[in-house]
């Protein structure tokens, strides 16, 4: 590993699911994205964070992160805004951190149901 590289790679807490990342204590502090105090036993992430212009660490319950990457409920049915659509992002009668554990299982439902032809038609509707 290098020095000229400034911060630290990702690290996870809780349970172990990426044997190439180092597990850490969980942290006491709050979530980044649903601002809910992290909990002994949840599983999640901590990442530097760069705001203000110093190195920090911020940490993000697993599906807080995957909810960013995967998108909302609203956006992966194609009805929210960025699409198109008039729909919310996030389920409004949900707390942050419960439409992001939906999003996970929206993702994960749509992924059973999904063959690649599926989900190349997809790609292409939403880059149009
Ligand atoms: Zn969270
Ligand atoms: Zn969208």
């Amino acid at each position: 590993m290098s020095d000229d590289i400034p911060g630290k790679p990702m690290r996870i807490f809780g349970v172990k699911t990426h044997h190439c990342l180092d597990i850490v204590p969980t942290p006491s502090g709050d979530c980044d994205w649903c601002e809910e105090p992290i909990k002994e036993g949840e599983v999640g992430f901590v990442m530097d964070s760069w705001a203000g212009g110093e190195v920090t660490d911020s940490y993000w319950h697993r599906e807080c992160l995957m909810r960013n990457i995967l998108g909302s409920v609203g956006h992966q049915r194609g009805e929210c805004s960025c699409c198109g659509g008039e729909g919310p992002g996030d389920p409004p009668d949900m707390t942050k951190r419960e439409a992001a554990k939906a999003a996970v299982v929206e993702y994960a439902k749509k992924e059973q149901k999904a063959d690649l032809y599926d989900m190349s038609q997809n790609a292409r509707r939403h880059t149009s």
